[in-house]
């Protein structure tokens, strides 16, 4: 028999646990539903008809703190929130509900109106950066930054729970014309074929880890035994860690996606997970940190990433207490995002200078093991700009920027200035500093 790399999952004591999802149609049968009121969970039926609502048992059992309602980070990142719609939005969506004669169909059409108004898809990032192969557009791929190329496996465009911050909510809605999708192995391998300047593949979704792991091989093998040299990291985004540890542990098919992680490796090439983790809690339960220890005992390097969040993580303890116990866990602190406008960045988004306040006071207390996050980082258009910080130059107050990753790789790690501006939230709230007519990576 062939010898196991990997620690078998009876070693782990993880017995295995059926999924249940849990969203509008049933949260209100859950028995710690009793410690909301009235008005909350009417709020959760009047927001959970707009934006999608879906948790799942091992969240409610083991993630909220039920005794901490309404303030708990988790619930709030999992459960809609009556701030996420602007009042008028909330308004009619309420009335409409309240209003016993409405139809379901009237529900239906007030929410996709509703959601038009909404900003699905910022910076119009789905069309502008599709790959082309032998002519073709190619919907499931994403090509923007040289060396990367964003993978989303049609099977992947879902995940365990939601974020009730993401902006990938078009997509779990099916509002098919913003989805991304593609079924062919072969085209991935084709398309990197001919792209040697390519050296990463990022799988992403929604989760690609909500995939069967069979599923998922398919997709590696192609990488794998498909000629591509030139490719040397594979990455995996995935909230599967928080979201459903199981998956990596007493799920049916964990030990086959063990085992194609562990063929990844062996190929010779950096297999990471990129972990989101939006709050220390989320990597505080015994099965999380079993899950941990499974995929680093494989050798999968795991980084993490998270947006900074209003109502979820604006405080620099947090994130102090995040990093450390990712570096304890033998995680890598990788990116502190600022929240994009996700159709509730009133509710969610955090002004650039306090951001930084906030990134900074948390890196403060941390060792130099921690200090591999970068941050904090805008996903914008034309690139990855991060918040270097704010000065005093020539009696003007400015925003220090870098791009930590953009679309034209000369943009990266030249320092440029924007005018201090108290409430901005994001870079089209930013004017370049000292009256220039235009930030240098902007065309006239
Ligand atoms: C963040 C991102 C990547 C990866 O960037 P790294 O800095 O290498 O982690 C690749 N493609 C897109 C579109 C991204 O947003
Ligand atoms: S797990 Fe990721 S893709 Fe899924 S809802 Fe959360 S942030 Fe969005």
């Amino acid at each position: 028999m062939h010898h196991l790399d990997y620690l078998p999952n009876y070693l782990y004591n993880i017995p295995s646990i059926k999924y249940q999802a849990i969203t509008l149609r049933n949260f209100k049968t859950i028995p710690q539903v009793q410690k909301l009121t009235g008005e909350q969970i009417f709020a959760i039926e009047v927001v959970g008809s707009v934006l999608p609502f879906k948790t799942n048992n091992y969240i409610v059992e083991h993630l909220i703190d039920w005794e901490n309602i309404p303030d708990d980070p988790i619930y709030i990142l999992n459960f809609p929130q009556k701030g996420m719609l602007k009042p008028h939005h909330f308004n009619r969506m309420a009335d409409l509900i309240h209003n016993r004669t409405t139809t379901s169909e009237e529900i239906r059409k007030a929410a996709h109106e509703i959601r038009m108004e909404l900003n699905p898809n910022p910076d119009g990032q789905i069309e502008r950066n599709r790959p082309f192969l032998n002519g073709k557009k190619l919907k499931g791929m994403q090509h923007k930054y040289r060396e990367t190329v964003l993978f989303f496996p049609s099977q992947g465009q879902t995940c365990h729970a939601y974020c009730t911050f993401c902006f990938r909510w078009s997509q779990f809605l099916g509002i098919d014309e913003l989805r991304f999708a593609m079924h062919e192995a072969d085209v991935l391998q084709q398309y990197l074929s001919k792209h040697t300047e390519v050296t990463d593949v990022l799988f992403t979704g929604g989760d690609p880890l909500i995939m069967k792991a069979n599923t998922l091989t398919t997709y590696l093998d192609a990488i794998i035994d498909g000629d591509l040299p030139h490719i040397r990291n594979i990455r995996i985004g995935t909230k599967a860690l928080t979201y459903w540890p199981y998956r990596f542990l007493s799920d049916e098919d964990a030990d086959t996606l063990m085992a194609a992680f562990r063929k990844v490796i062996r190929s010779g090439r950096h297999l990471a997970l990129m972990a989101h983790f939006n709050h220390p809690r989320e990597m505080q339960t015994d099965i999380a940190q079993k899950a941990i220890h499974r995929l680093r005992q494989v050798g999968v390097e795991i980084r993490c990433q998270s947006p900074l969040l209003a109502h979820i993580n604006d405080d620099p303890e947090v994130w102090a207490q995040l990093w450390k116990d990712e570096v304890r866990l033998g995680c890598i602190p990788y990116y502190m995002f600022i929240a994009r406008d996700t159709g509730a960045q009133h509710y969610f988004g955090v002004p650039l200078h306090l951001a930084w306040q906030i990134f900074r006071q948390a890196y403060q207390k941390v060792s130099g093991l921690a200090r591999t996050v970068r941050g904090p980082a805008m996903s914008s258009d034309p690139g990855k700009i991060q918040i270097l910080g704010l000065s005093n130059v020539r009696n003007q107050k400015v925003f220090t920027l870098r791009f930590l990753q953009a679309r034209n790789p000369d943009w990266v790690g030249r320092p440029f200035f924007a005018r201090f501006t108290k409430n901005a939230l994001w870079l089209n709230d930013l004017k370049p500093a000292f009256g220039n007519p235009r930030f240098f990576f902007q065309s006239p």
